[in-house]
């Protein structure tokens, strides 16, 4: 089954006008932006990737296009792990992380999704086995800032049914009006890298009283493993970290460390789905409970959710809370009373819609 053609392409989703235009990297988002990648085969089935991703789309997709593909095309679609192996090795020298790995990643999971058709079964029964049905979503917020803002949302997701919900707020009184506007979810707080250990530490008593589900990636940089190994002997808040981490040689280092709790590979930074499942299965040496970064609406959200689904805990799956008007896969995968039902289909489980595709695809 030979790899005919890739195909880069960029849709972007306006977000409702209700839901404002905060973004994060310095950049307001209008709209919700999604690198797809198209791989096709010579037996005309068709695989769909995403790759990282937002802000840095542009450089992504040129990587793919003129560096990555002319290295995929025409080789055997079956051979994912031997191919993705060779392909890391040959392009490492171009980044351990950034464009290179993104879509190398954004190709694997297409690679999977097609592995999955071939089959004829859903990727997580490739994978070893479906353990879950359904997950819990956790409704991740954009930032907001305000305490008032951020307890207004927050009682918008309890009225949808919501039982987990992650803020991205980097202060006391903005965690506080949530917690106090929802005494019994799951709450987590995700900063984005704001602090010094010393802050962090600080800041960690604080927010004791809030009684988080987790803390995420409170310390700068992000690959201060020592760091948050530091902070998690002093802090009772479990410690979540890895959406910037990438290939299976960081997680190693995070794992030994002893800096998280929850380890949170993104599957359209990380190298797709054959280096989350090596993730995942360190993480259970380890017995570190891995929860994806998926604030994604495409590919990149269904790879994840059908690692989440084969992993014998229940854990629950992110869906970033931003006011999408539509989804690539239209409402199918978009939580219901609080959780996300795994598609069954072969491959990912379910294809984009080429109506949305062709509605908002960037045609630059
Ligand atoms: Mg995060």
């Amino acid at each position: 089954m030979k790899i005919t053609n890739i195909e880069t392409i960029v849709v972007r989703i306006p977000r409702s006008a209700a839901a404002g235009s905060s973004g994060f990297g310095g950049k307001a988002w209008a709209t919700i932006d999604t690198l797809l990648v198209r791989v096709d085969t010579d037996e005309g089935i068709t695989g769909w990737g995403e790759a990282f991703g937002y802000n840095i789309i542009p450089a992504t997709r040129v990587t793919i296009d003129e560096v990555i593909a002319p290295l995929v095309i025409g080789r055997d679609a079956s051979q994912i792990e031997p191919m993705m192996a060779e392909l890391h090795h040959k392009l490492h020298i171009f980044g351990r992380s950034g464009p290179a790995i993104f879509g190398l990643g954004g190709i694997d999971i297409a690679l999977w999704d097609i592995a999955g058709k071939r089959a004829g079964m859903p990727v997580h029964q490739l994978l070893g086995g479906t353990a879950h049905k359904d997950l819990p979503a956790y409704a991740s917020l954009m930032p907001y800032g305000d305490p008032k803002r951020v307890a207004d949302v927050v009682g918008r997701t309890l009225e949808e049914g919501y039982e987990y919900v992650k803020l991205h707020e980097t202060t006391t009184p903005a965690t506080r009006a949530a917690r106090d506007a929802a005494p019994d979810v799951k709450l987590m707080l995700d900063t984005n890298c704001p602090w010094t250990l010393r802050e962090a530490s600080r800041m960690a008593i604080e927010l004791e009283e809030c009684n988080l589900f987790w803390l995420e990636e409170p310390i700068w940089p992000p690959e201060n493993y020592a760091g948050l190994a530091h902070l998690r002997t002093i802090s009772g808040i479990p410690l979540a970290a890895g959406e910037n981490a990438t290939t299976v040689m960081q997680f190693e280092q995070m794992f030994e460390a002893g800096a998280v709790d929850v380890a949170q590979p993104s599957p359209t930074k990380v190298g797709g789905i054959t280096e989350l499942r090596k993730v995942a299965t360190l993480a259970a040496a380890h017995n570190v409970t891995v929860v994806p970064h998926t604030p994604y609406f495409g590919p990149g959200f269904l790879a994840g959710l059908n690692v989440s689904s084969t992993l014998a805990r229940e854990t629950p799956i992110e869906w970033l809370y931003t006011g999408m008007t539509t989804t690539l896969y239209g409402d199918a995968i978009e939580p219901k009373n609080g959780r996300v039902t795994v598609p069954t289909g072969p491959g990912l489980g379910i294809d984009p819609d080429p109506k949305v595709i062709a509605e908002f695809r960037d045609k630059a």
